[in-house]
């Protein structure tokens, strides 16, 4: 996954369950669901296969709050218990016999099961799934621990008129009336958390990797143009890790689905990686917001996560780590060598400050933040790999990978490997880079060091070398060096320094909030770049500094909309309803247009953005409020927390 917070949670269940995994072996699951989407209500048929490892009376599965019927064991009604957290069979199971479980359940999911908008006539009506941190036994009984592995056979029934993506490969469509089925096939066994479905309105294009995986990419229908830029590098960062990892992909197929109002980032279900499509962009968003980094994470974990498991969350790293530090080589192998020390660079302050903020952990320690299990687990894998040489570290990740395929895995493995390998004695590496607290803050910038590139950037700093600023802003430097000189030095910028490129540009933008007279002309010229992130920017500081020519610059940029939160649309409309002159018989219209992204039939981060501009120019009025209070109840946390403190501010007003 790709997001800010969990690994505690998995700390936990891998600890209290870790029993029933010495007692039973789940191998298979067939599972047919079919759902209410009103009722917001899961239906399912399970039929389980297992292996009796110890003799024991009673084995469970993990079922939240769901009802059940139907109980058979080998094709016999069995007694069963269930405690609203469990399902318990109680049976004389003997060791070495396998058995056959199967029931019938409903369930009305909390969590790990949304259902979007099937409440709104317009809405974009989608069900899909976020099994880790939330549990996929919210809706389907299975095991919360993932230390248990399953082949999971999923067969959904819904509407004909939806597209139905699954785990595995689609086998086939029985259409019966208004209904399809589809089934789903797994040839290898998974954790449970990384078991998935999306349900809604999709097209999808299919490229076949080097090796012929299909590649199949959906999109909405409405999204056909944003297509190539959101999928931009797919096949080749697909190749490039195949390669780089040496052992094949390890799943029938890969394929990637964008929702509304995710969760997170993403998410690396086996072989179905889940997005936010936030991450749906149009060329010009391409520029500053893109799926690229998320697009190689998540597929990176089809390897690390989803072939070889951590047993728990102390060894999280061999997740987040690995997936951040392949997603880097991938992005270095598509943007060059100056891209992959950047990033590291960037990560390295972000280190920097946490550590500086008495945040820093080890990398072993199960309570460790995202920022050290994905930023410092990706730089230990790039020190390490320093350490022992290029052909060592991959001799290493294609035995580790070998060896524990389709099981679970700790951080000795994996260093075990390395050693072997690299013949080198590891255990002072182990101690400074995953026990030890301490950054090494120092250690890890020589590193860097090695690329000129950073070299530069590091000299070219106006708060250390004052007399050599100026020659800097008129020197050929790199766009990153000049961009903190600009940062640094804001009222030295010329117009010369407005014949940059575009990243140069944007710091010029976002670095003046004052506009002297002299750069107006230039810097009205910035609304015309290629970037939303820019266009903003110097929307608003034109606004406020030159009056006489609001309108001017409201024409010009009259019908951009921007990412997809709609940043551009909701400056303008707020500038163009505040704006006394301009347009005055339009404003009632888009005052309505305004308080309409509000509504909840839009994603979240475009209502987050109508509510602060609506709050800003104190016009939150019933319709908006309610929209807000509706939003405390939002399934994402991020934006139910939002809309209550938005509230409690509008309000106390
Ligand atoms: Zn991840």
């Amino acid at each position: 996954m790709k997001s800010n917070l969990l690994a505690l949670i998995f700390f936990i269940s891998g600890f209290l369950f870790a029993q029933q995994i010495d007692v039973v072996d789940f191998k298979r699951a067939a599972v047919s669901v079919s759902f209410q989407p009103e009722m917001k209500k899961v239906l399912g048929e399970v039929d389980y296969s297992l292996e009796i490892l110890k003799s024991t009376d009673s084995i469970f599965l993990d079922a939240v709050s769901m009802e059940f019927s139907q109980v058979m064991l080998n094709g016999n009604l069995v007694d069963f218990r269930n405690d609203s957290k469990r399902l318990w069979i109680k049976h004389k199971f003997k060791k070495g016999k396998t058995y056959d479980l199967s029931f019938k359940y409903k369930a009305q999911p909390k969590k790990a099961l949304y259902f979007i908008d099937w409440e709104y006539p317009e809405g974009n009506k989608q069900i899909w799934t976020q099994g880790q941190g939330k549990y996929t036994s919210n809706w389907l009984p299975s095991i919360d621990d993932m230390n248990d592995k399953i082949e999971f056979d999923l067969s959904i029934i819904f509407n004909k008129n939806y597209e139905v993506i699954a785990n595995g490969k689609l086998i086939e469509k029985q259409i019966s009336h208004s209904t399809m089925t589809w089934h789903y096939d797994m040839q290898k066994p998974m954790a449970s958390y990384l078991v998935a479905l999306v349900i809604g309105k999709y097209d999808k294009q299919i490229e076949y990797s080097e090796r012929g995986v299909h590649l199949e990419m959906y999109y909405y229908p409405k999204d056909s143009l944003k297509f190539e830029p959101t999928y931009r590098y797919t096949k080749q960062m697909f190749d490039f890790l195949e390669g780089e990892i040496g052992v094949p992909y390890p799943w029938q197929n890969y394929k990637q689905i964008p929702v509304k109002d995710f969760l997170y980032a993403g998410m690396e279900n086996t072989s179905a990686t889940i997005f936010s499509d936030a991450f749906v962009v149009n060329d010009t968003a391409f520029v500053d917001k893109n799926y690229v980094n998320v697009n190689a994470h998540e597929l990176a974990h089809q390897w690390f996560g989803d072939l070889v498991t951590e047993t728990s969350g102390t060894h999280h790293w061999l997740q987040e780590g690995f997936a951040t530090y392949y997603a880097l080589l991938a992005e270095r192998d598509v943007f060059g060598d100056n891209y992959y020390y950047w990033r590291l660079y960037e990560y390295l302050q972000e280190l920097d400050v946490q550590d500086k903020s008495g945040g820093s952990t080890a990398l072993l320690n199960p309570k460790s933040s995202s920022t050290t299990f994905y930023k410092k687990g990706a730089w230990v894998l790039h020190l390490l790999r320093e350490q022992v040489g290029d052909e060592a570290f991959r001799e290493a990740v294609k035995h580790y990978l070998n060896k524990n395929a389709f099981k679970n895995v700790q951080t000795e493995d994996f260093i075990r490997e390395v050693e072997q390998a690299s013949k080198q004695d590891l255990s002072k590496f182990v101690k400074l880079w995953l026990e030890n607290k301490d950054l090494n803050y120092n250690l890890m910038l020589e590193s860097l060091k090695q690329s000129v590139f950073i070299q530069e950037y590091l000299m070219v700093d106006c708060e250390l070398y004052t007399s050599k600023c100026k020659e800097y802003l008129n020197s050929w430097i790199s766009d990153e060096a000049m961009a903190k000189v600009i940062e640094q030095i804001p009222n030295q910028i010329t117009s010369d320094n407005f014949k940059s490129p575009i990243k140069v540009r944007q710091a010029i933008a976002t670095s003046i909030s004052t506009i002297p007279e002299r750069l107006k002309q230039d810097y009205e010229s910035l609304l015309q770049d290629e970037s939303y992130v820019t266009i903003e920017v110097a929307l608003m500081n034109l606004w406020r500094n030159f009056p006489q020519t609001r309108n001017n610059y409201l024409n010009q940029i009259k019908g951009i909309v921007g990412f997809h939160d709609k940043n551009v649309r909701m400056l303008w409309l707020t500038l163009a309803i505040i704006t006394e002159n301009f347009e005055p018989e339009n404003k009632s219209e888009y005052f309505k247009e305004l308080i309409d992204y509000t509504s909840p039939k839009y994603s979240f981060d475009i209502r987050q953005n109508a509510f602060m501009y609506l709050k800003q120019i104190q016009a939150c009025n019933e319709q908006c409020k309610d929209n807000l209070k509706q939003g405390t109840k939002h399934h994402n946390w991020q934006f139910s927390k939002f809309s209550k403190s938005m509230l409690e501010a509008i309000n106390s007003n």
